[in-house]
């Protein structure tokens, strides 16, 4: 059941091995009020749920061994969170996997951490967590091209943010990052800052939808640009 179901830490909340670079434009970052924060549960297979609260969404697959969950969303939703999964489970959660550092992804480490959970995740998300620095610095890139090859016409996709999708989407939001990198690139040569690209309005009429709720076409821009100018020759990104 695995194999037909994939994890996407970031259709729209782009992984970062270590990201430190200037704080983007736009932040948003609204006071939460996590008392009035409710867990929603989506049954996507038999023994897969998807739990919705505030933050990166969660991913469980249940089994007589345990509970594998992906991503932990904010500390102060641990409690809600679990209870969730009670709901679902009769097994205690065994194991959790952090896609990437985001605190919406990863603040509920240490609340599971003494519950006994095993926490995964790749060893730069694993150093970056114990020792954050400002200094920090790694490469940034779209998994695109890896997920549409992994998928197949019935695969389920499950996003960091936003609702769960299929290869189709993901197709078109890798074509959606490579039509904005072959218009961004041509500004960036000419020296243009940020603020000059984004008023450029990239996305206009690129024929696809630009990413829509966490990751706005502004924060987009501000991905694209700054991976562009750290790196001239392109994404890394397969077709
Ligand atoms: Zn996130």
């Amino acid at each position: 059941m695995l194999s037909r179901i994939l994890l996407l830490g970031l259709a729209a909340c782009i992984v970062s091995a270590a990201w430190a670079r200037p704080v983007p434009p736009v932040v948003r970052s609204p006071k939460i009020d996590f008392s009035k924060v409710e867990i929603r549960t989506t049954r996507v297979s038999d023994n897969f749920f998807v739990l919705e609260g505030q933050g990166g969404a969660i991913s469980l697959l249940t089994g007589s061994d345990g509970v594998l969950m992906i991503d932990s969303e904010f500390a102060p939703l641990t409690d809600k969170i679990i209870a969730a999964i009670q709901h679902i489970a009769d097994q205690p959660v065994r194991y959790l996997v952090n896609t990437h550092v985001h605190a919406d992804h990863t603040g509920g480490n240490e609340n599971l951490a003494k519950r006994g959970v095993l926490i995964f995740s790749r060893e730069q998300v694993r150093s970056r967590l114990a020792e954050p620095s400002p200094d920090a610095y790694g490469r940034t890139r779209s998994p695109a091209g890896e997920i549409i090859a992994l998928c197949g016409p019935n695969t389920k996709v499950v996003p960091g943010h936003g609702p769960i999708v299929d290869r189709s989407a993901v197709v078109a939001q890798r074509d959606l990052i490579l039509a904005t990198r072959d218009r961004m690139m041509p500004l960036i040569a000419k020296g243009m800052t940020f603020d000059q690209v984004l008023q450029a309005n990239l996305t206009a009429d690129s024929g696809v939808p630009v990413p829509a709720g966490a990751e706005t076409a502004e924060q987009f821009i501000w991905w694209l640009y700054v991976e562009l100018t750290e790196s001239p020759t392109g994404l890394q990104l397969n077709r």
